[in-house]
């Protein structure tokens, strides 16, 4: 069986010639999965009954189960927690924002960063999701969304993983976000958040796909930066920062950099100086992200003193700063909280939380 959420248009229209189907019922199939949200082909009823007797024997339309759904107590935020096909388990997030819908979505199953604040990388790294197990993320909340009349709006790459490791899947299954036949959504609605692999921000520069980049930063300066993020060994700053301007050149956006802060670590008057100075005449945006509380991580959120002067530093310096306070804390859903539950302890809350999608 082939899963359908992987194949891009012109892999779905050359599987109809070559089963001799007419082409334009590959477009019918699409309008149905992606405009519709249909994923049962009994009920496409403008496809024959042959036809769609013929898919079902072809595609599988349906790999994430989802056994968990934790919304906050501001309902602002809605955690999933999918089982894939081999019983593996990874999260995705949807985020209420006024008018916007954003979908913060995982790549892989664990980590292979081991950010020393991130709860996603401190259970190690299990595999890379394929291209229709990101994609079907989507697809699913979408549905739920779809239900009570709203959309999709954004896409987010913020979830498990670093999506620059899991480059050919992260790539598809953007291509079928952003293709007109399949979501449309435009690049400028999806953020990819990285580390900072360098080859793969480089290969990224190459697409003509201009997304939104969000660099995870987290310290002014290698040495720091090093010790919050073992990736920097691999990439140190000043590779990364070039290879991050080369994408900015090449795609015509500005970059965010993301910065936690965590208490007496990065969050000094003299971290920040040194970040307005890193970052001097740069056309960017720093995000600065007070850090979330992660259980078995001995890690503190700054006070709000220093979070205040910290920004107010930037802000005098000339650089454009956002503070955000992330959504979702209360079920875990925010920045560096996904975390893979152990799987015994979930079979037995599997039977009573088991939530069927149809
Ligand atoms: S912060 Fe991102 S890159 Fe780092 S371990 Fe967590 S998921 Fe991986």
């Amino acid at each position: 069986m082939i899963d359908f959420f992987g194949l891009s248009k012109e892999e779905v229209e050359s599987f109809f010639k070559d089963a001799k189907q007419e082409r334009y019922h590959a477009t019918i199939l699409m309008d149905w999965i992606y405009k519709k949200n249909v994923f049962s082909f009994d009920a496409m009823s403008n496809l024959s009954k042959s036809l769609r007797m013929f898919l079902s024997t072809q595609f599988c339309l349906k790999n994430l189960n989802l056994i968990q759904q934790e919304r906050s107590k501001d309902l602002e935020t809605v955690k999933y927690l999918w089982k894939l096909s081999d019983s593996q388990l990874v999260e995705s997030v949807l985020i209420y924002s006024g008018l916007r819908r954003t979908i913060c979505i995982s790549s892989q199953v664990g980590c292979p960063a081991r950010c020393a604040f991130c709860a996603s990388g401190k259970e190690g790294f299990f595999r890379n999701l394929s291209a229709a197990e990101i994609v079907e993320q989507v697809l699913q909340i979408g549905t739920y969304l779809r239900e009570k009349k709203e959309k999709v709006t954004h896409l987010v790459f913020m979830g498990m993983g670093e999506p620059l490791e899991n480059y050919e899947a992260v790539m598809k299954a953007i291509k079928i976000f952003t293709h007109p036949s399949m979501f449309g959504l435009s690049c400028r609605r999806i953020t990819l958040s990285t580390v900072g692999v360098v080859e793969g921000i480089k290969k990224l520069a190459c697409e003509e796909m201009p997304l939104n980049l969000a660099l995870s930063l987290h310290a002014p300066h290698q040495r720091l930066r090093k010790k919050l993020i073992p990736y920097a060994r691999r990439y140190p700053l000043d590779q990364v920062l070039q290879a991050a301007r080369l994408y900015a050149k090449k795609s015509g956006r500005n970059l965010t950099y993301e910065y936690l802060l965590i208490k007496g670590v990065n969050d000094s008057p003299t971290s920040a100086n040194e970040l307005a100075k890193l970052l001097e005449n740069e056309h960017c945006t720093v995000n600065l992200i007070p850090f979330n509380p992660v259980s078995g991580i001995f890690l503190k959120r700054s006070d709000s003193k220093a979070i205040e002067t910290f920004c107010h530093i930037l802000s005098k310096k000339g650089v454009n700063v956002t503070l955000r306070y992330t959504k979702g804390r209360d079920i875990q859903g925010a920045c560096g909280q996904l975390a893979l539950k152990k799987l015994s302890s979930l079979h037995q809350k599997e039977k009573l939380q088991t939530v069927g999608i149809t």
